[in-house]
């Protein structure tokens, strides 16, 4: 709601975005198929939004680190695609699978080339990418966001990793099936270790919204620099709206309008190209893994707002 003096009163928007969604946080299933995330707690609930021009606003538990899951495939890709490195896009494709995040179907019939970078599969070959690129995958998306967030505490929790990795076979056959194909270039056991560790990353509703302001700034990070050109920064915006929410994106466009990225620690982090980005944590997933209470959140945002893209 914008006020008549024409500035946006973003903390107000945030406060009722809270109390119009707080029914909806809490419902839903704490993700336990990586058992070191099925300790978080049901109730906890927070958001965040960090402007284009540096204001930073949040409510609840918006500086409480989570574990950021998948929204880190929003960054991988990022960080393979700055200084204009297109030949990821040989590799992976750019349209949703209309399949849960871990598939293996489309696998077979593709070839080996993911649907899009934001499943599993996807994910996974821009690990490999970046690791090819800087040798320290998770190292390279962990110092992004500390010095977009300004917070040198931004870490992999060791614990949640391990219990990952554990648990990972439906992933480690993803990517051997994905290196059968011959679209692996680095070993196996690596590249499921770097994924594994940039997934396990704590950071708070607060550092992914600064984190994910440079989608908002058209590919500008915090000290002006540029990370991605104009036209990556609104393909990447793109690729978010159609894929960045699993197999619920036309689910996710018509209720929030926005790009954005969840993952299974409850988090999601959308962009406002232009304005803001806005993060909303509540760890209770729907069936298809995108929290109840963020999506709720967002929702009552966009809608009390009228800030989406559409
Ligand atoms: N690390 C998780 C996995 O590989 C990420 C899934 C997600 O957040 N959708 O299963």
């Amino acid at each position: 709601m914008e006020r008549h003096t024409g500035a946006v009163d973003y903390q107000y928007l945030l406060d009722e975005a809270m109390s119009a969604a707080r029914r909806s946080a809490g419902v839903g299933r704490v993700a336990d198929y990586i058992p070191a995330l099925a300790r978080a707690d049901p109730d906890a609930f927070g958001i965040a939004l960090a402007t284009v021009d540096g204001e930073l606003y949040g409510a609840g538990a918006w500086t409480q680190p989570f574990s950021v899951q998948s929204i880190s495939k929003l960054f991988t890709l990022a960080l393979v695609l700055a200084d204009g490195e297109q030949g990821i896009w040989e590799r992976v494709g750019r349209e949703p699978s209309g399949n849960p995040f871990n598939s293996l179907v489309q696998l077979e019939t593709e070839r080996g080339i993911p649907r899009n970078p934001f499943i599993n599969a996807g994910a996974i070959v821009v690990t490999d990418k970046l690791l090819s690129l800087t040798g320290d995958a998770a190292g390279a998306v962990r110092a992004f966001l500390r010095t977009e967030a300004d917070n040198p505490l931004v870490r992999t929790d060791p614990e949640v990793a391990a219990s990952e990795a554990g648990h990972g076979h439906r992933n480690a056959a993803l990517a051997h099936f994905i290196a059968s194909h011959g679209n692996l270039v680095n070993p196996v056991e690596e590249v499921l270790a770097e994924y594994y560790a940039h997934c396990a990353i704590e950071a708070s509703c607060r550092d992914l919204a600064l984190a994910g302001r440079f989608l908002a700034r058209h590919g500008l990070r915090a000290d002006g620099s540029r990370l991605l050109s104009r036209s990556d920064a609104k393909r990447v915006n793109g690729v978010l709206l159609t894929c960045g929410t699993y197999d619920r994106g036309g689910e996710f466009a018509y209720r929030v309008g926005l790009p954005g990225k969840s993952g299974v620690g409850g988090g999601v982090l959308a962009m406002i190209p232009g304005r803001a980005a806005v993060c909303a944590w509540s760890p209770g997933l729907d069936a298809a893994g995108n929290s109840v209470g963020a999506v709720a959140a967002l929702d009552a945002f966009t809608t009390l707002s009228g800030l989406s893209v559409f």
